[in-house]
């Protein structure tokens, strides 16, 4: 399907949500719950999911294929398939108001221009028959009212800010005649064109090579902090985030297991899981020795394990992991593990 970054499906939507804020986060997302009604069984892709931003902010969103990191996000943004998905419980509060229960003309309108996403797969995402140009200044007549020739000098400006080199020359090339790269270098113009509040990446960089995932990663940072934009950074790789976020929420299984400040997730994760995660970085300092991997696969959301999800690849698995689903303990003001035994896991002691 061809998506593009933030795409809205209203006509001409002046601005939207602008209350005040008080003490409510810019995004709060409250024990969301997503299901999908499957030929074998109901698969429970988010089990009671809550996390918040503020303006500004970044939050990791970190996990690795089917925790529901991304059905997340498209709950959020409003573009999952319903059906089969079903979101049964919970809340996503934008500036107050839960977007949950606006009509979907309603939610149309926050989409893209409130709040947009940048997509992983820059080349399904972009339409492939129209120059870059036409799909970026399409943002600015659809929404903003622009004549053609104004909506095309924002289209290059658009294009000069995110570092497309010659601008001016290549506004009118198609997708295709552009490197992976910069072509998601095009899908985030277009995604911060009508200036969100939030800009949701989900693996911006994962069909790139490293030296490209680095100067995109550069981009969206700089982005966010000329525009105080909030981000939700959505990835498996634990390495990239380190000096983008300002905090991480780890997720297993559909459901959050760690929640802490970033440098906290470095320094000493709380849930083994999330520990995991940090020693399968690959580091300099290791050279030669094997890169440590966690055991087993993800669960099969249609037949999870009892108790912790985690137990079955879990290094620090006791009887009780087998039995009791741990609650998200309170570790601190800003940190929760999802494990009956984070005291040991951050002491050191644990197994
Ligand atoms: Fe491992 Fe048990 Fe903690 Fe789950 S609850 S992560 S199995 S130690």
């Amino acid at each position: 399907m061809n998506r593009p970054a933030g795409a809205v499906d209203t006509h001409l939507s002046p601005s939207l949500f602008s209350g005040s804020l008080g003490t409510e986060p810019l995004l709060a997302v409250d024990n969301l719950h997503v299901e999908f009604t499957t030929r074998q069984g109901v698969a429970r892709a988010v089990n009671g999911v809550s996390y918040s931003l503020d303006a500004g902010e970044t939050l990791a969103v970190l996990g690795e294929s089917g925790s529901g990191k991304s059905v997340t996000a498209q709950a959020i943004m409003g573009i999952l398939d319903m059906p089969p998905a079903r979101i049964p419980k919970g809340e996503i509060r934008f500036r107050g108001t839960d977007l949950l229960k606006l009509s979907e003309s309603a939610r149309s309108q926050i989409r893209g221009q409130q709040i947009a996403m940048v997509f992983q797969d820059a080349l399904s995402a972009l339409n492939p028959v129209f120059t870059v140009g036409w799909q970026i200044a399409e943002m600015f007549r659809v929404h903003r009212g622009m004549g053609r020739k104004a909506a095309y000098a924002k289209a290059i400006e658009l294009m000069e800010r995110v570092r497309i080199p010659a601008a001016k020359q290549r506004v009118n090339d198609y997708p295709h005649q552009f490197s992976g790269g910069m072509r998601q270098r095009i899908m985030i113009a277009m995604s911060i064109a009508l200036d969100p509040e939030i800009l949701i990446a989900d693996e911006p960089t994962t069909a790139l090579d490293v030296t490209v995932q680095a100067q995109i990663m550069e981009l969206l940072a700089e982005l966010q902090r000329e525009s105080n934009m909030a981000m939700i950074l959505i990835t498996h790789d634990l390495g990239v985030v380190a000096d983008v976020a300002d905090k991480i929420a780890v997720m297993y299984a559909g459901r959050i297991v760690e929640n802490a400040p970033v440098h906290d997730v470095y320094k000493n994760p709380a849930h083994p899981y999330a520990k995991g995660l940090l020693e399968s970085i690959p580091r300099v300092d290791l050279k030669g020795q094997e890169l440590y991997a966690i055991k087993g696969l993800p669960p099969n959301l249609l037949d999870m394990p009892t108790g912790c999800a985690f137990h079955p690849r879990c290094p620090y698995k006791q009887d009780e992991c087998v039995t009791e689903v741990p609650p998200l303990h309170q570790i601190s003001g800003t940190r929760s593990s999802a494990c009956h035994y984070w005291r040991e896991v951050l002491d050191g002691t644990a197994g």
